[in-house]
């Protein structure tokens, strides 16, 4: 083969092997996808298709058939331009699972977000005067009734939120920051590197495990801007350990003129405690400490979407708000709405029961292992309920896990072994995402909404009997 497609008269031959565009364009598989696509893409597509397969010849093998093509046409169109995301099952106990969008919004998140898609609202009008308002006054309002805080400015997300508030109050200044304090978030986002980003100076203070506030007094000179504090929310130091409290930071902070910012992370408004959990830093206690701005994300432990929240003081508020930046990190209406209905929830006193997050974190062991029976009565033997460890995921709440039970699918006698049902999972009509331990696929009911049980328990059957 490889020495006869050298030679240029077989590779023309070759080539004539090869319909023409207007030949694949005239099968009726093909004709449906311009139906349903558009004939200017699916012609694109047809071209490339043939240009791979002129390719394959080039590169010595077999041409595909005309089938074989039309086919590969047919995935492709039905790959590309499938709609995306795919709604897809986490039942792998990780409730904000990253990889999966984070947090789920409730019912009345979702319908707002809808309302503002689907047409116009009134984001930055006064229907009193009819004049121009403020995108931020309606949120700024409700995020300072579950914070305590005078004012809140909210922006596309955690990351540029901490960056605007940088760069508008501490551009040119140096702020200090506790060596055990100067991390990396994820996904490359480093405080340092977002320090620099913003124009203002590192200045690191105390060691790895023990920082004081006098090491932070130490440091304060006339061209200081401010104090940060910054949550580890991804990894935990134990041992011999010191971080000042942020009231002592706070104090420092007043007797030397110094702003106290404080990158929470989480903005986790109820208290994990309560839950079993160990407790995380809530925005509502960075205000009653006094700090001068706190900083936080709207899908991590808040459960709403992605958004960045500064909450705080009204005059440092007003000064971020004009920064250029500000504008620059906008938040889109569609998730300023979904914001606004999820702190409602709060406001009402009814997050643990509509906020989804809210629900998986406070459902009981005992719920958890009735839903994991009722799940293997469906599917019979080739799964059985075990004890599990649900986390919190989303970098929150390192090494902390809520008891639970799952539906455990024993794989050592599968052929392909527990990676190969997983794959099958994730090929369901709605992919299911387990997770794999002991060479067992582990679906956990906790991150499982009610309404996604069929869906998911047809996807198991249906893996458990094709292989
Ligand atoms: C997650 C996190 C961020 C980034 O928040 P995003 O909303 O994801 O941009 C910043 N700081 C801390 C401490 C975090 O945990």
């Amino acid at each position: 083969m490889n020495s006869e497609s050298s030679r240029p008269q077989k590779m023309t031959s070759k080539f004539k092997s090869l319909p023409s565009v207007e030949k694949v364009l005239s099968d009726d598989r093909v004709e449906m996808l311009v139906q349903k696509y558009s004939r200017k893409v699916v012609v694109d597509l047809v071209r490339s298709e043939i240009d791979a397969a002129r390719q394959t010849i080039l590169d010595g093998y077999a041409a595909p058939d005309f089938d074989r093509l039309v086919q590969a046409i047919e995935e492709s169109a039905e790959t590309n331009w499938r709609e995306w995301p795919t709604h897809v099952i986490n039942a792998t106990g990780v409730i904000l699972h990253t990889n999966l969008g984070r947090a789920p919004l409730s019912q009345e998140a979702t319908d707002a977000a809808r309302r503002a898609a689907l047409g116009y609202s009134d984001l930055e009008l006064d229907l009193n005067t009819g004049r121009r308002g403020s995108r931020q006054a309606h949120i700024s309002n409700l995020m300072a009734e579950v914070t305590g805080a005078e004012a809140a400015l909210v922006v596309n997300n955690n990351a540029s939120a901490l960056m605007l508030g940088l760069a508008a109050l501490a551009v040119g200044k140096e702020v200090i920051v506790s060596r055990g304090e100067a991390v990396e978030i994820g996904g490359g986002f480093r405080v340092p590197d977002v320090l620099r980003q913003s124009g203002a100076t590192l200045v690191e203070v105390g060691t790895t495990n023990r920082t004081y506030a006098r090491d932070f007094e130490a440091a304060i000179t006339e061209n200081t801007g401010a104090i940060l504090a910054v949550h580890a929310s991804n990894f935990r130091v134990m041992g011999f350990t010191h971080a000042p409290e942020l009231a002592e930071l706070v104090e420092l902070g007043a007797q030397r003129g110094v702003t106290v910012l404080h990158d929470l992370g989480s903005g986790c408004l109820l208290d994990t405690a309560a839950y079993g959990i160990a407790h995380e830093p809530m925005p509502q206690e960075s205000v009653q400490a006094g700090v001068g701005l706190g900083f936080f994300s709207g899908d991590k432990l808040l459960g709403g979407p992605q958004a960045g929240i500064i909450a705080g003081k009204r005059e440092l508020i007003d000064i971020v708000a004009r920064h250029p930046l500000a504008r620059a990190v906008r938040i889109d209406k569609m998730s300023m709405a979904a914001l606004a209905a999820t702190v409602l929830h709060y406001i009402k006193g009814e997050a643990v029961d509509k906020v989804p997050i809210w629900r998986m974190i406070s459902m009981s062991e005992s719920e958890a292992a009735a839903k994991a029976e009722r799940w293997q009565a469906r599917i019979g033997g080739a799964a059985s309920v075990e004890k599990a460890m649900s986390t919190i995921g989303g970098g929150s709440l390192p090494g902390e896990t809520i008891d639970s039970w799952a539906l455990a699918i024993d794989c050592r006698n599968r052929t392909g072994g527990a990676e190969a049902l997983a794959k099958a999972l994730r090929e369901g009509d709605t992919p299911v995402i387990g997770r794999i331990e002991d060479e067992r696929v582990l679906l956990d009911p906790r991150t499982v909404l009610p309404e996604e049980e069929d869906a998911l328990l047809a996807v198991v059957s249906n893996a458990l009997v094709g292989s």
